[in-house]
C-alpha cells in the first residue's frame, strides 16, 4: 500500500455496495478513511436481500481494480447468470444460458449475495475502520468544507470530507441539493423458499423454470421474480401497481392469500413461488427512484454516491452496478490528490470531477430502469421486455 503524509479527515456514511468500494478503494491506495454504518453488525440483517449480478465494467471492475478478482470468483456464481422471461401462463419466451448463448465472457455477469459481496470486502479493510453501529443522526456544517458528525450512539467526529452512500433516504443528500425519492407506484412482497423446500419433488417445475439463475414472469401490470440464491434458496419479488400505503398482512398465511389474489389466473407452476414463501420471510417492499438525471451544484466538503445520488427500481438490475462504479471513480479520484499532496481547492475539483461522471451513469441508468419499468408493467409485456432485454445483452 502506498503511503500518504497529509491526510484529510475522511467519512464515509453507509457500508452498503457504493460505501465498501470508496473505502476499500481510498484503504487500497494508502489512503485512510472511516465507514460509519448504523448497523449493529456484518452479520446484523445477514438474512435480507437477494442476489447481485455484477456486469463487467461496473460491480466486476469495482472489485478488480481493487485487487478482488480471486475473491470475487470464489464467492459468484457465472451460472446465476441464467435468465428467464414468461408471460403468466409460465411458457419461457427467452432463455439465456451463460456457457451456451453468451459467447463474449465479458458479457457474463456472475450472480453474487449480497452478505458475500460485503464479506470479501469487510475483509480485505482493516477492521478499526469500519463503526458499525454508527448511526448518523446530525451533521453540522461550519462553512469552510469541514462538518461535524453526530451518531445516536453519543459519538461525534469532525471532517474534511463527508460522502453520504447512505442509500435511498440519505441524511446527506439534503446537504446538496433538496430532491427526495419518491414512491415509484408499485408495490408488493420479497418471499423466500428454503433450500430444502425448493427441492422438494413437488418443486421440480418450479425449480426447473427458475434454474440456476432468475426468472422474470409480467404480464397485466403484475411482475414476479423468482430468483436462486448461493444456498439454493428462492427469493420471490412480487410487484404490482397499488398505493404506497398499500397494507401487507403481518400474518404469514394472510400475506401470501393476499398476494396469491393479486396472481389470481396465473400458472401453478408461478403460484408457487408465493405458496412456498416461508412464514418467517415475507417482507413489504414498495418500490422508490430519484427523478432520472439528478445533478447539483458542487458542495465543498461533502458530497453522495450510489442510491443517495440516484435510487432506481431494479429493473434493469443495474443498482448497485452503478453505485460501486460511483465508489470506484469516487475513491480513485480521492486518493489520487491526496496522494498528489493537492490543496484542499484541488482536492474539491477532483470530487466536483468525480460527481460529473456519476451524473452520467446515473442519467443513463435512471432512464434505461425507468424504461425497463414502464415496460414490464405496461400493456405489452412480456413480449417488450424479451425485446429490450436483447438489446440490453446485445443479442440478436
Ligand atoms: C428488491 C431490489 C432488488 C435489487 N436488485 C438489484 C440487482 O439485481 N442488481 C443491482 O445492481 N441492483 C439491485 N438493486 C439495487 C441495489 O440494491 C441498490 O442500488 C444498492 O444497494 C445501492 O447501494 P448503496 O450502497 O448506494 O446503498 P444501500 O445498499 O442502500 O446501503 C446504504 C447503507 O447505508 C446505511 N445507512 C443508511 N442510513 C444510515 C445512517 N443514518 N447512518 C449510518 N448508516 C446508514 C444502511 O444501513 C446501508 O447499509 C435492487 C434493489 C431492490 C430494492
Amino acid at each position: 500500500m502506498a503511503t500518504t503524509t497529509s491526510s484529510p479527515r475522511i467519512a464515509i456514511i453507509g457500508a452498503g455496495p457504493s460505501g465498501l468500494v470508496l473505502h476499500l478503494t481510498l484503504v487500497k491506495r494508502g489512503v485512510p478513511s472511516t465507514l460509519y454504518e448504523r448497523e449493529a453488525s456484518p452479520n446484523a440483517r445477514i438474512h435480507l436481500g437477494g442476489t447481485l449480478d455484477l456486469r463487467w465494467a461496473y460491480g466486476q471492475r469495482a472489485l478488480y481494480e481493487n485487487g478482488l478478482e480471486a475473491a470475487f470468483k470464489a464467492v459468484s456464481r457465472p451460472e446465476g447468470d441464467e435468465t428467464r422471461i414468461c408471460g403468466k401462463d409460465g411458457r419461457v419466451l427467452l432463455e439465456l444460458i451463460g456457457d451456451r448463448d453468451i459467447i463474449n465472457p465479458e458479457d457474463i455477469s456472475p450472480e453474487v449475495d449480497r452478505r458475500a459481496l460485503r464479506q470479501i470486502i469487510l475483509d480485505a479493510v482493516p477492521a478499526d475502520s469500519v463503526k458499525w453501529g454508527h448511526a448518523l443522526t446530525s451533521v453540522t456544517p461550519h462553512g469552510d468544507g469541514t462538518h461535524t458528525l453526530s451518531f445516536a450512539n453519543g459519538h461525534t467526529a469532525v471532517v474534511d470530507v463527508l460522502v453520504g452512500a447512505d442509500g435511498g433516504t440519505s441524511r446527506i443528500r439534503p446537504l446538496v441539493s433538496p430532491a427526495q425519492r419518491y414512491y415509484a407506484g408499485i408495490t408488493g412482497a420479497e418471499l423466500v423458499i428454503p433450500p430444502d423446500v425448493v427441492d422438494r419433488a413437488d418443486m421440480a417445475d418450479a425449480r426447473a423454470l427458475v434454474g440456476a439463475g432468475t426468472t422474470y414472469a409480467m404480464e397485466g401490470g403484475n411482475v414476479l421474480i423468482g430468483q436462486r440464491n448461493s444456498d439454493g434458496r428462492v427469493r420471490t419479488y412480487a410487484w404490482f401497481h397499488g398505493p404506497e400505503d398499500w397494507p401487507l398482512p403481518a400474518d404469514p398465511s394472510e400475506a401470501r392469500a393476499v398476494l396469491l389474489e393479486k396472481f389470481e389466473g396465473w400458472a401453478p407452476v408461478l403460484r408457487k413461488l408465493i405458496e412456498h414463501g416461508a412464514d418467517d420471510a415475507i417482507y413489504h417492499r414498495p418500490l422508490y427512484m430519484l427523478e432520472p438525471g439528478l445533478r447539483w451544484e458542487h458542495v465543498d466538503g461533502v458530497t453522495i454516491i450510489g442510491d443517495a445520488a440516484h435510487v432506481m427500481t431494479p429493473f434493469a438490475g443495474m443498482g448497485a452496478n452503478v453505485s460501486m462504479l460511483d465508489g470506484l471513480e469516487m475513491g480513485l479520484a480521492i486518493a489520487e490528490a491526496v496522494n498528489a499532496g493537492a490543496s484542499k481547492e484541488e482536492r474539491e475539483a477532483a470530487i466536483k470531477k468525480a460527481e460529473e461522471k456519476l451524473f452520467e451513469e446515473g442519467a443513463k441508468w435512471t432512464a434505461v430502469t425507468a424504461t425497463n419499468m414502464k415496460g414490464a408493467i405496461g400493456p405489452d409485456a412480456p413480449q417488450c421486455m424479451v425485446e429490450l432485454y436483447k438489446l440490453m445483452k446485445g443479442i440478436p
